[in-house]
């Protein structure tokens, strides 16, 4: 089929689907570019990803479109200049097929937080995809496109990955430029791929992997050869704490996930029992730190340089206040209250200076636990899809669904999560591996004997 042909077939799947909302803009054009790259295949010209069909996440700069962050106070907001990451993938000629639909400045678990709309889960449509990248998430499983990029800061591309049975991984920090990724808490940022199967997820992510001189928290490390190793077959130990198991977890996760672990005891993996004992403050940890960051990245949005302006305001102030009380949504404005509260004098030493020190603790848990193993294998989520609407009235609830993801955004370490199953009602089992900073490698290894042994 003809890189054309291919695009068109994305587009049409794209409008036939439009009631799961994944996609706030659509890229027409990209016909036209599919059929340029056909040229340089033909000339021998194209580059390493000729004809990849990628979706954006719309807290992502593509020069000249729009950046929304789904977010009302970034209405009518174009980009000027292209993300690292988008750059990256032009010059290795994927086609870029749009922007898709996210939690408003990527704070959410359910993709329900959107100026856009809500995103559908494409397993029941009854249900959420996941956040915030639930439309990079859907627009994968949906097969609106090949590969999407989405953000994570806490999971947000680990669990709508898992609740859409897809691939997703957060790189290490620093190790993908955050340049052109609109900042929601600095030192937890990462973009990173959601893709269908691991091939493309490594092809994608060697792309986008690499120093950025624009990205002051880029590292200048060589990146892995992870297409070259998708195959090796190390001999790894594989940690399983204990701390990821308790109550809490669904039944039905817990014993596919077992499944999968009897099937690496076969493989010749070893698998240790391990602990992360700081582990039930992960959360907390976590919401007062990205909130604190929050906070204050989000002052820039005022009607003054970005997007919305109130109208009729009385002066200056005033404009503010109606800018930033009519443009934010409601959980938005709840992160920046937490955050400014965190961060205020009188409450600074008890929750901002104690999270650092929380934050470091379980940096230490991981330290120890990567001298034992080379990998941890956890669920990415303790429940599958949950129902539209269920967890709305209780911010504390929908946190919670982060309880297995945020520690590797606490830690800079990377993680990836492989679908690996369904539960009665048809939906799909995310399960995580996390590995030590700038070992992505021995996560998409393992992904790979995994992903061999489910397809038979
Ligand atoms: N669900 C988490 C939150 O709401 C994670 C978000 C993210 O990774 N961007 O903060």
């Amino acid at each position: 089929m003809s890189l054309e042909q291919n695009v068109k077939d994305f587009l049409r799947n794209i409008d036939n689907n439009k009631n799961l909302n994944a996609f706030n803009f659509i890229f027409e054009e990209s016909i036209e570019q599919a059929k340029l790259i056909e040229e340089k295949i033909k000339a021998g010209t194209a580059g390493k990803a000729a004809g990849l069909v990628v979706a954006i996440k719309d807290n992502i700069a593509i020069k000249d479109k729009p950046l929304t962050c789904s977010s009302k106070i970034l209405n009518n907001f174009n980009s000027i200049y292209n993300a690292d990451v988008v750059e990256r993938l032009i010059n290795e000629d994927a086609i870029i097929i749009g922007k898709t639909n996210c939690d408003e400045f990527a704070m959410g678990s359910s993709n329900e937080n959107s100026a856009f709309g809500i995103v559908k889960n494409p397993y029941d449509e009854t249900r959420v995809p996941g956040g915030s990248s639930g439309g990079s998430a859907v627009a994968v499983a949906a097969n609106l496109c090949d590969a999407a990029l989405g953000s994570d800061t806490g999971g947000s591309i680990r669990q709508p990955a898992s609740f859409c049975g897809v691939f997703g991984l957060k790189p290490t920090y620093g190790r993908v430029s955050r340049y052109g990724l609109t900042a929601f808490a600095s030192s937890f940022d990462s973009i990173g791929p959601l893709t269908k199967n691991i091939e493309d997820l490594a092809l994608v992510l060697s792309i986008i992997s690499g120093w950025d001189e624009k990205d002051s928290t880029s590292q200048n490390i060589p990146v892995q050869d992870y297409i070259e190793n998708i195959n090796h077959k190390s001999k790894l130990r594989i940690g399983i704490p204990k701390e990821y198991f308790g109550e809490g977890l669904n039944d039905e996760i817990r014993t596919v996930i077992n499944e999968q672990i009897n099937f690496l005891i076969g493989k010749d993996f070893e698998i240790v029992d391990i602990s992360l004992p700081h582990t039930e403050y992960s959360i907390a940890t976590y919401y007062i730190l990205t909130t604190a960051e929050s906070s204050s990245n989000l002052a820039r949005y005022d009607g003054v340089r970005y997007g919305y302006r109130s109208k009729n305001s009385k002066n200056l102030s005033n404009m503010y206040m109606n800018t930033r009380s009519e443009g934010f949504g409601a959980e938005v404005k709840r992160r920046i209250m937490l955050g400014t509260y965190v961060l205020s004098a009188g409450y600074y030493d008890a929750y901002y200076r104690k999270a650092q020190k929380v934050r470091r603790l379980l940096k230490q848990d991981f330290d120890n636990a990567f001298e034992k193993v080379d990998l941890i294998l956890t669920p990415t989520t303790p429940t599958t899809a949950f129902k539209i609407g269920e967890k709305t009235s209780e911010p504390l609830e929908m946190y919670l669904n982060d309880i297995y993801t945020t520690s590797a955004n606490l830690t800079g370490i990377p993680a990836l999560s492989i679908p690996i199953g369904f539960d009665k009602n048809g939906l799909p089992i995310g399960m995580q591996l996390m590995s030590a900073q700038l070992n992505e490698q021995v996560l998409l290894e393992t992904a790979y004997q995994i992903n061999k042994q489910n397809k038979n």
